[in-house]
């Protein structure tokens, strides 16, 4: 892993003191450039004067550098950070020992103590001659060693009660109030929802949920279909029982109801860090799925079918994408970018083995840092698992890959090394090279083949429209925690999705985040709504990217990717936009679906 991360190329920039200055607010309070093309004649007046600004400061005797005690923290504090990522991956993957072949136990006692360590180092810090930048710095190494870093990563978890996944043994109500006794239930059913999700019967073969979806899609025979969507029905069960009172869904909608708003905050005030007011982004939602609507014939389709109608250009496109080349398209896909992903510091785990989350996710795996005058990026990990290729594993493969080269190129101090996990932002900076794999001209670029692009749009948007829809789902939920989700998710689908409504079946419980990260469905549908404006805006100061341009990521990581903590996701978007956001660009993309009768 150092190796790799002492290979990779140095960044553009030429030392953090500049850095600092230039890019972050803490230092310079604001960004010296704005949205300027490259090319653009004030971009280089402006560098300029930033450059000279910076350097008479950074040299001026009276500015004051930071103490040697925050210099020793902070370094502390980056050591600390990466022993926990280590720790955390060596988990993910399913080993007992970290690379260097130390045990997890003795990992775990080595990162309490340095974690002691820092919180002395903190405390000894007397900040009353710091600089504005440096304590607003460590307010935010506070609260992360009191959230991301607090405890042991081992420590006992409240013990699990509930140690059957049959849904009898779901409480009939959580006690108000008992927090931990509701996320060990979360907890035990997920873990039922992640075996049920990885073991799901098909014929003389048990295989994964994402692979039963997969066979949907590439299934002509409609009955067929039924039978592979029905295998999926146990996962639903471990998730929402019989859809009555008490089951295990149900019952944590309801614990969550009884909670403080503080800490049950609805899914829509996920947008308000970027500025976005709850009605309003309840009205996008709506108004997005009514464009999806009425550019969709109206005839009800069955569940199993939708899967298989948004899945024309996957079937045209697959003998193109076996399950072996998903890597090597990714990798090569980001080379024309001007990404090197091995030389970033991207690892994957993309094998299956016991204990493995079913979702696929990216993490850091070490943090970046200065080190003798140089900068080494973060490196991250990517954990997935494919039984097959195609284009939604594509896509897939390409958005985890795009979080890790975002992860790579934060450079930042210590203190903002990190990137706002499980936000808005994030999930779309993730899709911003992942969307171009609907793009028919992508397509042909890089698998020598493409569909039209009424029928590459319909591909793109299908499962976004369902995350959308899940989105509404939790925020109707939210307001209504006593309604029957069964009957939300049917009105929800057959009226914007055009599925015939079956609220017989929980068939909406197909998704993990709904049990382990309550509104995180909506950090997609807000994803797909910035994503969108984001492509558009590149596109427009930058140029299009959807067959390669090797200036790409260089331009993307001084504009979007290097800012970590230390910028909000607010002041980043709306300099990035130049403006509001809007779901403008998304309607307006969505409106490529036409003619419908060639996406049909
Ligand atoms: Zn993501």
């Amino acid at each position: 892993m150092a190796a790799l991360a002492a290979a990779a190329p140095m960044p553009v920039f030429p030392g953090s003191c500049l850095v600092y200055s230039l890019l972050s607010p803490v230092y310079s309070r604001g960004r010296a450039t704005r949205c300027l093309s490259p090319h653009h004649p004030l971009s280089s007046i402006f560098s300029l004067a930033a450059w000279v600004l910076t350097a008479a400061a950074c040299a001026h005797p009276s500015s004051p550098a930071p103490t040697l005690q925050l210099a020793r923290l902070e370094t502390d504090y980056t050591a600390l950070r990466s022993l926990r990522d280590t720790l955390d991956i060596t988990r993910a993957r399913g080993l007992a020992q970290t690379p260097s072949g130390e045990s997890l136990p003795s990992g775990d006692h080595r990162f309490l103590a340095a974690r002691s360590a820092v919180a002395q180092q903190l405390a000894a810090i007397g900040t009353a001659h710091l600089r504005t930048s440096d304590r607003a710095a460590l307010t935010t190494l506070s609260r992360t060693l009191a959230t991301d870093l607090a405890g042991n990563p081992d420590a006992a978890e409240p013990p699990d009660r509930h140690t059957s996944c049959a849904t009898t043994d779901a409480p009939s109500a959580l006690a108000p109030g008992d927090t931990a006794a509701a996320n060990a239930y979360r907890r035990h059913i997920y873990d039922c929802f992640g075996r049920a999700a990885t073991a799901v019967p098909a014929g003389n073969d048990t295989v994964d949920r994402l692979t039963i979806l997969g066979r949907l899609a590439e299934t002509p025979d409609a009955a067929e279909r039924k039978r592979l969507f029905f295998a999926l029905a146990p996962m639903w069960r471990t998730v929402n029982g019989d859809d009555g009172a008490r089951s295990p869904y149900r019952a944590l909608l309801l614990f969550g109801a009884g909670q403080d708003p503080e800490t049950n905050p609805s899914p829509l005030d996920r947008a308000s860090d970027i500025g976005v007011g709850p009605a309003m982004l309840e009205r996008w939602l709506v108004a997005i799925l009514d464009a999806w609507r009425t550019a969709t014939p109206d005839s009800a389709v069955e569940p199993w079918d939708y899967y298989y109608l948004a899945a024309a250009a996957d079937r045209q496109l697959a003998p193109r994408i076996p399950r072996d080349s998903l890597l090597a398209l990714t990798t090569r896909y980001y080379q024309t970018l001007g990404a090197d992903v091995p030389a970033l510091g991207v690892h994957y785990d993309l094998a299956p083995h016991p204990g493995k989350t079913p979702v696929a996710n990216t993490t850091f795996g070490s943090r970046g840092h200065e080190a003798d005058g140089h900068w080494i990026p973060s490196e991250s990990w990517v954990f997935a698992t494919y039984e097959t290729g195609g284009l939604g594993n594509l896509d897939e493969l390409v958005h985890e890959t795009g979080h890790a080269i975002h992860l790579a190129a934060i450079h930042e101090r210590p203190e903002y090394v990190d990137w706002p996990d499980s936000d808005p932002l994030t999930e779309a900076i993730a899709d911003i090279p992942a969307l171009s794999v609907y793009e028919p001209a992508w397509q042909y670029h890089f698998l020598g083949d493409s569909v039209s692009t009424p029928v590459a749009t319909r591909a793109k948007y299908a499962s976004i429209m369902l995350d959308i829809a899940w989105a509404l789902f939790e925020v109707r939920l939210h307001d209504h925690p006593d309604a029957d989700p069964n009957e939300v998710w049917a009105a929800i689908t057959s009226r914007y999705l055009h599925i015939a409504p079956h609220p017989e079946w929980s068939w909406w419980a197909m998704r993990g985040q709904l049990i382990d990260a309550p509104g995180y469905m909506m950090n997609y549908a807000l994803g797909a709504v910035i994503v969108t404006a984001i492509r558009e805006r590149i596109a427009a100061v930058h140029g299009p990217f959807a067959t390669g341009d090797p200036s790409w990521y260089p331009w993307l990581s001084a504009h979007l990717l290097q800012f970590g903590l230390a910028q909000s996701p607010r002041d980043v978007l709306d300099e990035l936009l130049g403006g509001p956001l809007t779901d403008g660009p998304l309607l307006r993309d969505l409106g490529r679906m036409r003619p419908a009768s060639a996406a049909r």
